[in-house]
């Protein structure tokens, strides 16, 4: 029996706009809190999601360059389809990638954790610019509690 189309969704908002294309961190521990965000910020089934272990790590590691080569097609084509508008890259605090990718155990202070998070969401972000220079960026650290900080 045939039935539906599996692409049906994709097809039908492959006519519309939206607002923005989220990158975020694998982690199952904070999927819900995620989706919860961004209803928050009035996205709603508004947006693009792409998952990599350690969200801008992952986008940047030069071990892993297919990883950072997805994420690029996925702007690009996210761009083409839905003419989004701005990339948020999410991190989280005590992501396992860091710690796998770098060997960062960055339990030393949240201090520390936020500003190393913070090298690689801000390189993130002018690889994005130097790309795409029509988008724009926002930078964000979630905590294990889902309170989500902002990086200038
Ligand atoms: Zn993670």
């Amino acid at each position: 029996m045939a039935g539906p189309p599996l692409c049906l969704p994709f097809a039908v908002q492959a006519a519309g706009n939206n607002e923005a294309l989220l990158l975020s961190c694998m982690n199952f521990r904070l999927l819900d809190e995620i989706v919860k965000y961004m209803d928050g910020r009035s996205l709603t089934n508004n947006y693009d999601h792409v998952v990599l272990a350690g969200a801008s790590l992952g986008a940047l590691y030069e071990k892993k360059p297919s990883w950072g080569q997805t994420f690029w097609d996925h702007v690009d084509v996210a761009q083409q389809l839905h003419h989004i508008k701005k990339v948020m890259v999410m991190d989280h605090r005590d992501c396992g990638a860091y710690k796998v990718f770098i060997s960062l155990d960055h339990a030393k202070t949240p201090k520390d954790e936020f500003d190393i998070h913070a090298t690689y969401l801000r390189k993130l972000r002018t690889d994005i610019k130097t790309r795409f220079p029509g988008l724009e960026v926002e930078l964000l650290l979630m905590g294990l509690d889902g309170k989500v900080e902002t990086v200038s």
